[in-house]
């Protein structure tokens, strides 16, 4: 039982009134900047960030793509100025009086909040289905949920918090959020014991997908990139077979391992359109299709395969509802394999580095700032 007598602070150190921040003014405006660390309201609870992992949606925001800053059919959705970050892990630095009293959490825990921060008023979240809230602010993308690409951030009221055990380490916990993605992008498969499945995509979420899928029993895992370096940790994560498109006819060798029916379930993680069409091809009648990617440009395909053809199962997956305190435990308990998959961890002040490196996607896979990082160390 914590009994709160004003402030607590994270033990032994004094919080500051101002940090470090990267602030999203507009596409390709971001500044380093010394801003006020977030006062706390007593629903409130202050962060001290420990590490944020750059996502391709923080890339793609940076380059102002139209699902973000609207156009194309697409609203506005991102409110700057607004601090970015959205993978992010921190320890409880400062509570405000009733979160003190209703959260089940003391200063010095180590804590996520999942990265929407549902509205709990709309259609979708009254019935629970809180992950498409309607309004769906997301940290790091509207300037009221400020995200973690900062020394401090603040959680609202309506955030959704867990806690992250101490033991797991931080190249593995600052994967939670996009773990948890991957965990609800296999779920939606329904995997079956015997299913061949095919991922496509080996980027973060595509090897998070990996091990999930791997405790789904399947007959055969196959992973798919155009990135021989990614393949290499695909298999090394529990892959059965890895394949390259650009090397081989993918579509062809599913089906001769197949005895010509196609795999039972296509994850489709790439961004990449044509991947679309490579997945319609090698599922089998009445399969499942997962798409999780967000795409630069429409997907065009025969649509006919979908129904007349095959009469296929076609899911969507967004975001990880439900799924952040199974990623903990797996990462808790060792049940999957992520080792490999955080490759730079810089400091804040590399953001525009970290952005480069997560664009290319040549030499890493995730990128991590971490506040605090002293260069070279
Ligand atoms: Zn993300
Ligand atoms: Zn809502």
């Amino acid at each position: 039982m914590t009994t709160f007598k004003g402030e607590l602070e994270l033990a032994g150190q004094k919080i500051p009134q101002t940090m470090k921040a990267v602030v999203n003014y507009a596409p390709r405006d971001y500044r380093l900047e010394e801003v006020d660390v977030p006062e706390v309201g007593p629903d409130e609870i202050l962060i001290k960030v420990e590490s944020c992992g750059v996502c391709a949606s923080d890339v793609k925001c940076y380059e102002g793509a139209e699902s973000l800053w609207g156009g194309g059919g697409s609203p506005m959705y991102v409110k700057a100025p607004v601090i970015p970050g959205h993978e992010f892990i921190g320890h409880v630095a400062k509570m405000g009086e009733r979160a003190a009293q209703t959260r089940n959490l003391i200063p010095g825990d180590r804590v996520i909040a999942e990265q929407i921060v549902p509205c709990w008023k709309c259609r979708y979240c009254k019935r629970g289905q809180y992950w498409m809230c309607q309004v769906h602010d997301i940290f790091g993308f509207q300037k009221n949920v400020n995200g973690a690409w900062a020394e401090y951030m603040k959680f609202p009221v309506e955030a959704l918090i867990h806690k992250v055990p101490v033991d797991i380490p931080e190249r593995l916990a600052v994967l939670v959020e996009p773990l948890s993605c991957s965990i609800h992008a296999v779920e939606r498969g329904r995997i079956e014991f015997g299913d061949v499945v095919v991922l496509a995509g080996a980027g973060p979420l595509g090897l998070g997908m990996i091990g999930p899928a791997r405790r789904k029993t399947p007959s055969k895992l196959i992973v798919l990139d155009l990135n021989d370096r990614r393949l290499e940790l695909a298999k090394h994560m529990g892959a059965d077979l890895v394949l390259n498109p650009a090397r081989e006819d993918v579509v062809a060798r599913v089906l001769e391992i197949t005895d010509g029916y196609g795999c039972d379930v296509y994850i489709e993680s790439t961004g990449h359109p044509a991947s679309v069409g490579q997945g319609l091809a090698m599922i089998r009648k009445l399969g499942r299709f997962v798409e999780f990617s967000v795409f630069n440009q429409p997907a065009t395909v025969d649509w006919s395969i979908i129904g007349d053809r095959k009469e296929l199962d076609i899911y969507g997956a967004h975001l990880g509802p439900y799924t952040y305190p199974i990623a903990i435990e797996f990462l808790d308990k060792g049940l999957v394999d992520m080792e490999g998959v955080v490759t730079h961890v810089l400091p804040l002040e590399d953001y525009e580095s970290a952005i480069e490196m997560v664009h290319t996607g040549k030499e890493s896979i995730k990128v991590v700032l971490k506040p605090g990082l002293v260069k070279g160390s």
